[in-house]
């Protein structure tokens, strides 16, 4: 039976699509519906299919009118199954978002018992691991309560104590804690990671860290779980590799690739793995779990084909192909759940195994219907995968191989006679390169569109860094690292084949024009682009191909968009507690602040403000650190090692290590500028103040711009006392229509007099989610109230936009991505 005869193979294609597309459209919702709410639609679409089925089915129709019917049949038949998927997918975000930590236990101490769930990973200020929760009661009045069952739990160090007095945590490990809970929250910035999504997916419903005062019981290690057995390997591996390796630098890489821990890894290690587009050769991405299949089936064909011991061979049982099809799956699924069987591991164990039934059926199925089918199995598992840039990243890449691929030509290893003579193997080889190089530069190109939509940036020495790294990596770096399993030695080997790959790429990552960057395109431009690299991946003629080209480039080339002349436009992107706002003209960008530090491993400056900067192309001209506090330096230094041509203006002295590390000059009242005919103003603190012995906060520096009749108020942490003093001396001309409300919201400033004064139309807070400080303070906020002042604040507005030439606007980034996973601030 050929695919062409059989009519339900035809409808496969768009009924699946559908699934994909109904799939889809539930993701975008802002908010659930009730169960019903899905289920009506679902109801119409399958009744109206129905009437048509049984239309069709009527001899009163002719045969002349069936084909119409046909038609009617299949348009109603694809809204069904999209309004199936849609209505799937909704039930069962109902059914996990039943599953949310109630508002009333935020904050609370909460008794728990209960196991470390996956290889806990130990970071410079303590241990972040899953927990799996058997019991919880409160720790004021001993109630029991309802928590959710798995949790993402930190346990930092105190800052008294070193890390040394924290436990080592070990998966299977039965703990008894002290815990404070939190709703999950993530930063919401334009293009920025949904933490919140990724948690989720996850079925984690709650954050929370172990509580270590004096008024808490310690915590008690109660003993070892049995059923973590996979965690315990995987634990055992890694002290492994950790005792057997020398450098910990590499044992750190040899870590990532058989257990899937990628958190010890160098941060200056992945730069030079992103820049050589060799990142997804660290994770345990679907790439590498495909190679890793490959291999083994390779493996197991071969040992099947010479299986002849004692006159009987294997392949009289089950022939070589078959076992190759399910070994090679097998493999893979045991590598998916040794390194971690993270979300994307179970995607592509999905889609292997989908493709894997199909080849073993004798129908030969349409390639793109087996694409579509292994898109709809993955979608089965995790319908929020279509959130992700790796499960795009791996069906572009894979639909783009099908495209490429000559329909019916046998593959180049099964013609016999290539492997005729030495030469003939010789060509043999050579013919794989070519068609392998071929691949990779299309594969690349192909992508291109795609890493800029979603990274917004390109690794142009990606396709020669990954001809030699993909299977160098596949082939000697993963194989010995499996290998120091059996004999620990090999583990040393595979840290030496990985230190030579990195001694390659380093230099490579170096080149000036290593990587392409680019502004995010809009969504039309992005669309484009997407269609055209299709189009000139599909095997047809020239100037179809060209024309697909054509349509690419836009994509790749796409001006960062500005702000007109005379306009101020201000961008306050959420970083938690601190203060960072990018303000920007039509050809100069300034950021007031750079936001705060997360603890020893991240700050504000690469995880917010790089990507951001890079997602809107931006050269900064000046770089204001208003004082020297942590929450608005934390990232300074991230943000300089990338925009070193920004000039920095700050009130840090030199008796502080960021004034002695960075070239900078005082910020002092007086010091003005325009830039696109925006009036720039430092109206604080006097230039006599860096005499007096003054606190950091009293010292910030404070921003006025003025644009089209508009004034922004940037002032940082000043308290009451310099609030005072600038009402003193500057009277009405401290009138402003946008105010960044003063230290955070604290109780220490936003007197009444300087609210009198300022009159603000708009007043935002930056503040982390629940800080320890209670920021912003309820007292100050109902003295905004009374007097009629907006206040937006960053954990329930995300980052927060505002435009002179918009001025009673004010765009939350949580409002433009609205969507029911998100957490809300009540
Ligand atoms: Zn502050």
């Amino acid at each position: 039976m050929s695919a062409r005869s059989s009519p339900w193979l035809t409808w496969l294609s768009p009924l699946l699509l559908a699934w994909v597309l109904g799939n889809a459209v539930q993701l975008q919702q802002a908010q659930l519906g009730s169960g019903l709410d899905y289920f009506w639609p679902l109801l119409g679409c399958s009744l109206l299919a129905l009437g048509v089925h049984m239309a069709w089915r009527h001899p009163a129709f002719v045969q002349t009118q069936r084909p119409h019917l046909t038609y009617l049949g299949l348009a109603s038949a694809v809204l069904s199954v999209a309004a199936l998927a849609h209505a799937s997918v909704g039930w069962r975000a109902l059914h996990y978002q039943q599953g949310q930590l109630p508002a009333q236990l935020q904050g609370i101490d909460i008794e728990v018992t209960g196991s470390v769930l996956s290889l806990p990973q130990r970071m410079a200020d303590g241990w972040r691991f899953r927990f799996q929760v058997t019991q919880a009661v409160r720790v004021d009045n001993g109630a029991k309560v309802d928590i959710p069952s798995t949790l993402q739990l930190a346990w930092y160090a105190d800052d008294k104590a070193e890390l040394q007095d924290v436990p080592a945590i070990r998966a299977a490990q039965i703990w008894r804690l002290h815990l404070r809970l939190k709703q999950p929250h993530g930063l919401v910035n334009p293009g920025g990671f949904d933490v919140e999504l990724w948690l989720w997916e996850q079925g984690i419903h709650a954050t929370a860290y172990v509580r270590t005062t004096a008024r808490n019981a310690p915590p008690v290690l109660l003993g070892y779980a049995k059923e973590g057995d996979v965690a315990v390997w995987r634990q055992m591996a890694r002290d492994g590799i950790q005792q057997s390796v020398r450098d910990k630098r590499w044992a750190s890489v040899v870590s990532a690739l058989l257990v899937g821990d990628q958190a010890g890894l160098d941060s200056a290690d992945w730069d030079v793995f992103r820049a050589t587009g060799v990142a997804h050769l660290m994770s345990i991405s679907g790439l590498h779990i495909t190679l890793w299949a490959w291999v083994a089936r390779w493996l197991i064909l071969r040992l099947w084909r010479y299986s002849d011991v004692g006159g009987r061979s294997w392949c009289l049982t089950l022939p070589a192909p078959y076992a190759a099809q399910v070994g090679g799956l097998l493999l893979a699924w045991v590598y998916a759940v040794f390194s971690g069987w993270g979300i994307p591991s179970q995607r592509t164990i999905a889609m292997l195994a989908t493709v894997c039934v199909l080849q073993l059926q004798a129908v030969r199925w349409p390639l793109h219907t087996q694409w579509l089918l292994a898109m709809v199995a993955v979608l089965l598992i995790d319908p929020w995968a279509l959130m992700q840039a790796g499960f795009w990243l791996s069906f572009v890449a894979v639909g783009m191989l099908f495209m490429g691929q000559p329909t019916h030509a046998p593959p180049a290893a099964a013609n016999p006679v290539l492997a005729h003579t030495q030469w003939q193997k010789l060509k043999g080889l050579g013919r794989y390169t070519v068609s392998l190089c071929k691949e990779q530069w299309m594969i690349s190109v192909c992508l291109a569109p795609l890493c800029i939509i979603l990274f917004q940036q390109v690794s142009l020495v990606g396709l020669f860094a990954n001809l030699f790294a993909i299977p160098w990596v596949t082939w000697v770096v993963t194989p010995l690292a499996f290998g120091g399993l059996l004999w620990s030695p090999l583990w040393q080997a595979s840290a030496w084949a990985a230190q030579m790959l990195h001694a390659v790429l380093e230099p490579l990552s170096q080149l000036s024009w290593a990587v392409w960057h680019s502004a995010a395109p809009p969504w039309w431009v992005a669309a484009a682009g997407l269609v055209g690299a299709g189009m000139w991946a599909w095997r047809w003629h020239g100037l179809f191909r060209s024309a697909g080209l054509l349509l690419l480039l836009p994509s790749l080339f796409w001006p960062a968009s500005r702000p007109p002349t005379q306009t101020v436009e201000l961008l306050a992107a959420d970083v938690g507690q601190g203060n960072a706002v990018l303000v920007r003209t039509a050809q100069h960008s300034l950021l007031f602040d750079a936001g705060p530090r997360y603890g020893s491993e991240s700050d504000a400056g690469e995880r917010v403000w790089l990507p951001l900067l890079q997602r809107m192309d931006e050269r900064l001209d000046m770089l204001l650190l208003s004082h020297q506090d942590a929450d608005h330096t934390g990232g300074a230094l991230a943000v300089h090692a990338n925009q070193p041509q920004a000039q920095i203006l700050s009130s840090i002295t030199a008796e502080h290590w960021l004034g002695n590390t960075l070239a900078m000059t005082r910020c002092a009242a007086g010091q003005s500028w325009q830039w696109d005919g925006v009036q720039f103003d430092i109206i604080h603190p006097l230039a006599s103040d860096y005499d007096k012995r003054l606190s950091p906060n009293a010292r910030s520096c404070v921003l006025r711009v003025h644009a089209q009749g508009q004034t922004v108020l940037l002032t940082a942490d000043i308290e009451a006392f310099q609030e005072q003093a600038l009402l003193e001396r500057m009277g009405d001309d401290l009138r402003a229509d946008v105010l960044l409300v003063p230290h955070h919201g604290s109780k220490t400033s936003s007197t009444q007099a300087f609210l009198d004064a300022v009159q603000p139309r708009i007043a935002w807070v930056q503040a982390g989610y629940r800080n320890r400080y209670g920021h912003p303070a309820p007292v100050v906020m109902q003295r905004y109230a009374d007097k009629g002042i907006p206040v937006w604040d960053s954990p329930r507005c995300g980052a927060m936009h505002w435009r002179s030439d918009a001025p009673t606007q004010v765009v939350c980034e949580r409002d433009v991505q609205r969507r029911y996973w998100r957490h809300r601030v009540p």
